[in-house]
């Protein structure tokens, strides 16, 4: 497997969590806390960084775990929101604005 499109369009091997969760490196996961605390999630600390990716069915980042795409998709049956109906909802755009090559990624698959 060469990537995890993740349902909202990441791809999970590109993640910086999922890079330090793979090679167990202690510090790529205080660099993405760092990152992730300033650009995403105030008081992200270095032992949060854990995840094996969206579609793992393993360890999941708590914002991912938790994430209301992840589970819509789920719900709805999709393999990743690119097959939708309703694309692209709200939920979709807030992520879409920060991570825009997830928009592409996803575009790419409905064409
Ligand atoms: S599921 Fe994990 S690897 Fe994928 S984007 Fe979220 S934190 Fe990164
Ligand atoms: S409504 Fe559709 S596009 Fe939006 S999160 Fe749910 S499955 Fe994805």
């Amino acid at each position: 497997m060469t990537e995890m499109i993740a349902y909202c369009g990441i791809d999970c091997f590109e993640c910086g969590a999922f890079v330090a969760t793979r090679d167990n490196d202690d510090a790529k996961r205080r660099e993405v806390a760092e990152l992730w605390s300033k650009e995403f999630l105030p008081g992200t600390l270095p032992e949060d960084i854990n995840c094996e990716g969206c579609l793992s069915g393993g360890v999941l980042f708590s914002y991912c775990h938790d994430c209301k795409i992840r589970e819509c998709a789920m719900a709805r049956g999709y393999a990743n929101c690119a097959f939708c109906e309703d694309y692209i909802c709200d939920k979709l755009s807030e992520i879409f604005a920060v991570a825009p090559e997830a928009k592409e990624r996803l575009d790419s698959l409905r064409t």
